[in-house]
């Protein structure tokens, strides 16, 4: 079967998007495209055979012959676009964050909840990385034992020079929050954030900045999120247990040993590094929608990213401990 998917928002990881729905993977068509910027929206289109282009995205997906809706717009677009394709009935994936404040969140999952089945996917592709992947197996088979700790890095090369500090956490730790409650498969109940010395390359911006997580269980976690390191794309993660610890491995494959150096490639950024696991996210999303089961990272998930995020924002600001206020989590999602 082939799924005929409507993208909203064709910037860089629309684009992305669309190049691998269209010539990677397996079972889809790209039908439609929409983005504010009607010009780049046509520029696109050239280069997808049998896509139209719609002046608003609730045109989009209102439209007949699109099955599926893939919104990859600016955040703050993300719920009217959410909450339209669950309206009609229609599958949805949505690039991070569902929604930038935790009011919305709860409105796009209320409306699933009323529609009785789940129709979104939310884009933490980092859940379909071989490597995350095997990190979870060695805490589900025991091999670990109890997990206690958890240490992340999560440092880019640069940014642009509109990023903002509060943006080092919902843009950049949002992947780490959730990956954490998907590997333990338990909640973060609280968050502070520490202001390390700031890097002089980077102006006014909070750079780096320590992230120190407390889940239900009181497993720890740290993440420095730092996104002007200068030399790439550079992700950690490592997990202790109880018996024994796991983390990843260094994604560049290979190692030259040249000169008397020996040095491997660092990624030059989230692309390249995650380029494998954005397949697998959407290939996985494209098998659910033709199977009608949608079954990766949910609105609810959404809603709790966005949530935790939040209690960082407040961290960032007050330097104390916040805690991590979760609703009543609804049977639809587990
Ligand atoms: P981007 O390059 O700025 O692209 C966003 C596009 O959406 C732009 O073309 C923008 O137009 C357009 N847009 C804005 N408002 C719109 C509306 N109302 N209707 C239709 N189109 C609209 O941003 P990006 O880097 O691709 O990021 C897009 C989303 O993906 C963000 O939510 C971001 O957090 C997420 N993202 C996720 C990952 C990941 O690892 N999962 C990686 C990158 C990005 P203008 O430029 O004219 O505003």
């Amino acid at each position: 079967m082939t799924v005929r998917v409507g993208v909203l928002g064709v910037g860089n990881i629309g684009q992305d998007h669309i190049r691998r729905l269209s010539r990677v993977l397996c079972g889809a068509s790209v039908v439609a495209l929409s983005d504010i910027d009607s010009a780049r929206a046509s520029t696109v289109a050239g280069g997808v055979t049998g896509a139209r282009v719609f002046d608003t995205g609730q045109e989009l997906i209102r439209a007949d012959d699109v099955e599926a809706v893939l919104v990859a717009s600016w955040g703050p677009t993300h719920a009217d676009f959410v909450l339209a394709a669950i309206e009609m009935g229609k599958s949805v994936f949505c690039e991070k964050p569902l929604a930038p404040t935790i009011a919305a969140c709860l409105h796009i999952v209320d409306a699933e909840v009323a529609y009785g089945r789940r129709l979104v996917q939310v884009g933490f592709m980092r859940r379909y990385d071989d490597g995350y992947r095997a990190m979870k197996t060695a805490i589900t088979s025991g091999a670990l034992g109890t997990p206690l700790l958890i240490h992340c890095a999560h440092r880019n090369a640069s940014v642009p020079p509109n990023v903002t500090s509060d943006m080092l956490i919902t843009d950049s730790a949002i992947h780490e929050i959730d990956l954490v409650r998907w590997l333990l498969d338990e909640e973060i109940v609280a968050a502070r954030v520490l202001k390390p010395r700031r890097s002089g390359r980077v102006g006014e911006l909070q750079d780096p900045q320590l992230v120190i997580l407390e889940t239900v269980t009181g497993v720890v976690v740290d993440v420095e999120v730092f996104v002007n390191c200068g030399y790439g794309y550079d992700i950690r993660c490592e997990i202790v247990g109880e018996s024994a610890s796991v983390s990843l491995d260094d994604p560049s494959g290979v190692i030259l040993r040249r000169d008397g150096q020996r040095a491997g490639r660092v990624p030059g950024d989230w692309r390249e590094r995650f380029a494998r696991a954005y397949d697998a996210e959407l290939q996985a999303w494209l098998d659910s929608v033709a199977a009608s089961t949608v079954t990766g990272p949910s609105a609810w998930d959404g809603y709790a990213a966005t949530a935790v995020a939040d209690a960082c924002l407040t961290a960032l600001e007050s330097g104390e401990r916040a805690a991590v206020q979760l609703a009543a989590r609804p049977a639809l999602y587990g």
